[in-house]
C-alpha cells in the first residue's frame, strides 16, 4: 500500500473541504491556495500522474474535466476564466505524487505558466 496524502484524503483518514465527490473522483481545497479559488480535483484512484494513465483511466479523466467545468460555474468562474493545471514528475514541480488537477480562479492570473 502507498503511503500517500490523497489517498488519505479520499479515504477520509484526513480531512479536507470536499468541494465535490462521487465513486470515482473527489475535489476538495488546496490546503495552501494561491488564488481565491483553488480547488484539487482527483481520481480516487492512485495514479501516479500524467504519464501512468492507461485507456482505462480514460473515463475517470473525463469525468474530472466535466467536474471541474461544474465546479467552475458553481464557482462563479465559469465565463470570466479560470485556469486548469497539472504538474507532473520532478521537472513539473510535482509534489504530491497522485494525480491532480488544480483548478484556479477568482482573480487575472495573466500569462505567465512556466
Ligand atoms: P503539486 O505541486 O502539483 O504536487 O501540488 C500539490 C498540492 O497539494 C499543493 O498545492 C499543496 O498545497 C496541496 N496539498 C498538500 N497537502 C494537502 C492537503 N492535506 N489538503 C489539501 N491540499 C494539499
Ligand atoms: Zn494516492
Amino acid at each position: 500500500m502507498v503511503d500517500c496524502i490523497f489517498c488519505k484524503i479520499v479515504a477520509k483518514e484526513i480531512p479536507s473541504q470536499i468541494v465535490y465527490e462521487d465513486d470515482s473522483i473527489m475535489a476538495f481545497n488546496d490546503i495552501n491556495p494561491v488564488a481565491p479559488i483553488h480547488v484539487l480535483v482527483i481520481p480516487k484512484k492512485h495514479i501516479l500522474n500524467i504519464n501512468y494513465l492507461t485507456e482505462q483511466d480514460e473515463q475517470v479523466i473525463g469525468k474530472i474535466f466535466s467536474t471541474i467545468k461544474t465546479i467552475a460555474a458553481e464557482m462563479g468562474v465559469g465565463d470570466t476564466g479560470f485556469r486548469v493545471v497539472s504538474n507532473s514528475g520532478s521537472d513539473g514541480g510535482q509534489e504530491v505524487d497522485h494525480l491532480h488537477f488544480h483548478l484556479i480562479g477568482g482573480k487575472a492570473l495573466g500569462k505567465k505558466i512556466g
